[in-house]
């Protein structure tokens, strides 16, 4: 088996891993790897956009808004820590050459999503993840320190008796397992939709960092606490579901039962109004309720402007929109669970980061808030990389070297704790 030696060691290449990898200091020695292909992440899928504080008004209406999503279970200081450092981030990512959408007097356009007081979400069309994590990727690709590897799957972590030495990484391709010790290891692995049979989610992303993480005793929090999103294109049978963004709601789409009324206020809070569709498809015996286009401020000039993607696929299934509604039912959209985290992405073992949707700071509470996933992920990603910065630990490998006995006994514990623990489907 092949060993390497690296400062960090980042497990995960969507917004999360990128930019954590990115605000590591230029002279370190990063390997960032991932499962499947490098624009493979559930950051290039985001569609709405991102939050940021519109004004210095809006503080304290941002934060009563991203709580009360929350059921106020979320942590007041992580919500207030994100909500401070938005403005400096969206500047920051248009330095990497984001482009957001601008108003006619070129200030940034801002839109609105359910459960927001105030429109406050900045956006690229309909494609804001592709707009944002597509120049994060080519920021770190013309990184000398940084080496990206994809189709590279983490498949177990390692211990030393002074924290996590790094992980056991398996090639997709020949299967080949390689050891990387590793000074710092941080888990950027996204979500777990590829558990669940309908998801929004990549089918590859199946909480391995959480799975790896729990098996080794570091804390997790609220793995049940899993976002189901309203509004996803009806389809028959398994597999990704397409997502119609909430924002489409945001600019006036209206929600119907077959008899064509509206039965919810379409901005309420994301669970509230997936239950009250669940409610009305059990009502009616229905597998769908139905989404209307037709109502949306601007009409078809608005949605070829704003929502161009979504308006491709829609023509793809064959449906003609604005003029017929759009069939759509619930799906497993975002985990605010995961592996336990703090203000730098620290978790409870020491030299082990989880950063993204792979970790619970308390930023989302129960529910989390439309369109603060990206932001929270970018904020806190890079302050794990500015925590990782500051300390210092030397990388020795003799220290952390693994008999090979003891290594094959590891992972076939964790083969078979995997085998057990992730086969189950619901949704
Ligand atoms: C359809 C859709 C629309 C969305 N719209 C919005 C929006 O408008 N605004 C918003 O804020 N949020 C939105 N979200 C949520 C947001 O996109 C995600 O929460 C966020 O991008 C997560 O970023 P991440 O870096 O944590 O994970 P991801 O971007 O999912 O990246 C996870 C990475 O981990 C890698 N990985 C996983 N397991 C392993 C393993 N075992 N070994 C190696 N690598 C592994 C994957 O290959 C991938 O590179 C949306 C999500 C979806 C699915």
């Amino acid at each position: 088996m092949k060993t390497e030696l690296r400062e960090t060691l980042v497990i995960g290449a969507g917004a999360a891993g990128l930019n954590c990898a990115l605000h590591l200091p230029a002279g370190s020695d990063v390997l960032v790897v991932c499962k499947g292909g490098l624009k493979e992440s559930d950051s290039f899928l985001a569609q709405g956009g991102i939050c940021v504080l519109h004004d210095e008004g809006d503080a304290e209406s941002y934060f009563e808004d991203t709580m009360r999503a929350g059921h106020y279970e979320n942590d007041p200081a992580t919500v207030r820590c994100m909500i401070e450092h938005s403005r400096a981030t969206i500047d920051e990512l248009i330095s990497f050459g984001v482009r957001f959408a601008r108003e006619e007097n070129g200030e940034l356009a801002y839109t609105r999503e359910g459960a927001h007081s105030r429109p406050r979400i900045v956006f690229h069309a309909d494609c804001t993840g592709r707009e944002i994590t597509s120049r994060l990727l080519s920021a770190a690709q013309k990184r000398t320190n940084i080496e990206l590897r994809p189709y590279t799957t983490m498949v177990d972590l390692l211990f030393a008796e002074d924290g996590c030495c790094g992980a056991v990484l398996r090639d997709n391709r020949t299967h080949e397992l390689t050891l990387v010790y590793a000074g710092n290891t941080v888990l950027a692995t996204g979500g777990v939709g590829g558990l669940f049979a309908h998801s929004t989610n990549y089918r590859i992303l199946t909480g391995d960092g959480v799975g790896a993480a729990v098996f080794h005793g570091v804390a997790a929090d609220h793995l049940d606490y899993v976002q189901i999103h309203p509004t996803t294109l009806y389809a028959k049978g398994r597999g990704r579901r397409f997502l119609i963004s909430e924002s489409v709601r945001g600019e006036g789409a209206h929600l119907l039962n077959a008899a064509g009324e509206r039965f919810v206020d379409e901005l309420l809070p994301r669970d509230v109004v997936t239950a009250a569709i669940r409610r009305e498809m059990a009502r009616e015996g229905s597998e769908y309720v139905r989404l209307d286009l037709s109502s949306v401020r601007g009409g078809e000039r608005t949605l070829e402007k704003h929502f161009p993607g979504i308006l491709r696929r829609l023509k793809k299934e064959g449906l003609r929109v604005p003029e017929e509604p759009v069939p759509v039912v619930p799906a497993q959209h975002y985990f605010m669970g995961g592996v336990r985290s703090d203000l730098f992405g620290r978790t409870t073992a020491p030299h082990l980061y989880a950063v993204g949707e792979t970790c619970c700071n308390g930023v989302h509470g129960k529910n989390r808030l439309a369109s603060n996933s990206l932001l929270e992920a970018i904020i806190f990603a890079r302050r794990a990389a500015e925590d990782i910065a500051a300390g210092s630990r030397a990388t020795g490998r003799a220290a952390w070297d693994i008999p090979p006995r003891r290594l094959a006994a590891m992972l076939r514990e964790r083969r078979e704790f995997v085998t057990k623990e992730t086969h189950h489907e619901s949704e």
